[in-house]
């Protein structure tokens, strides 16, 4: 199938950017990698009326590492984390995770911010920004302003955007060398987005731990942290404090997995990784 018709606009900056999305509003959608918006529209699922297509906008792509935070554009295509040597030195979670979404196609056009304002329940990007504490840049006409990763997702397809806004910068902090990281991922093949994801980074800033796949928002593991600082040499600790985790938990059902099936996926998963990172 084909998209209804629309208005294709082709800004060369971010304020011609940032001036169309006012002007426009709920109509306009902005286009990055179009991996994710143009098979949406070509099912009809969205009918925008005009497409700002962010792709010849100078600024909005590259890594740099920044006052110890490691800095990503949002238009850095998903395929430049896995060859990137800031990443690989400093956001080795990032890189690990990034490799496996979708397959080297899709990754070579895919955006990490467009991956992020998608806001897919099952994407691997998202859950691992979560984990790490990520803060978000997004303009508007109106100005800047920042969000925690934790807070912008909201839910399945549903972030802290406004319509007039665009997601401009991603910042991490930056792993120290000797950072441990996990990530295991559940999915039918690889390169299909994650029935259940789960990740853990022990650096020095401590532990932390992320699920993705398993609710209609990723999910921070703050409470297996919490009950795990607590627990001393205790041999069930881990075990318990998945289960702690995960007993607040709304799992998602679908064709793949019923929630029942994806919560014991998820424990299996989570345990996994957080094992690895605290283990010898
Ligand atoms: P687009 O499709 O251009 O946009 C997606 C949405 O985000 C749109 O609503 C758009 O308006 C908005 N948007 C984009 N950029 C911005 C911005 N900077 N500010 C504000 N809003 C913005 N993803 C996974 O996570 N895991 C997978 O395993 C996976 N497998 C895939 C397999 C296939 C075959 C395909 C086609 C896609 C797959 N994807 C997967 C999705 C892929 O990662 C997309 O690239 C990603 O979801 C969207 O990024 P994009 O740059 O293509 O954004």
């Amino acid at each position: 199938m084909k998209p209804p018709p629309f208005t294709y606009l082709r800004p060369q900056t971010i304020d011609e950017a940032l001036a169309l999305l006012a002007e426009h509003g709920a109509d306009a959608k902005i286009l990055a990698g179009g991996q994710s918006l143009v098979p949406v529209m070509n099912f009809r699922l969205a009918a925008p009326d005009c497409l700002v297509d962010l792709n010849r906008v100078a600024g909005l792509a590259g890594i740099r590492l920044d006052e110890g935070r490691v800095v990503i554009g949002a238009m850095t295509r998903q395929a430049v984390l896995l060859g990137d040597a800031t990443i690989a030195a400093h956001a080795p979670l990032l890189r690990e995770a990034a490799s496996h979404v979708g397959h080297v196609q899709t990754r070579s056009r895919g955006t990490v911010g467009g991956s992020l304002a998608h806001g897919d329940p099952a994407a691997e990007l998202p859950m691992v920004m979560a984990a790490l504490g990520a803060t978000f840049v997004i303009r508007s006409a109106a100005g800047e302003r920042r969000a925690s990763a934790r807070d912008f997702f909201r839910g399945a397809l549903d972030t802290a955007l406004e319509p007039d806004e665009i997601l401009t910068e991603i910042a991490l902090p930056a792993a120290a060398p000797g950072t441990r990281t996990a990530f295991r991922e559940f999915a039918r093949r690889h390169g299909d987005f994650a029935i259940v994801a789960a990740a853990a980074q022990l650096g020095e800033h401590g532990l932390t731990a992320g699920l993705g796949g398993l609710e209609e928002a990723p999910r921070h593991c703050g409470v297996l942290v919490r009950k795990l600082a607590g627990a001393g040499d205790d041999p069930d600790a881990l075990d318990r404090a998945v289960e702690r985790e995960l007993s607040g938990s709304e799992p998602l059902g679908d064709l793949h997995a019923g929630p029942e099936y994806r919560r014991s996926l998820a424990a299996v998963a989570l345990r996994d990784c957080v094992a690895r990172v605290l283990g010898p």
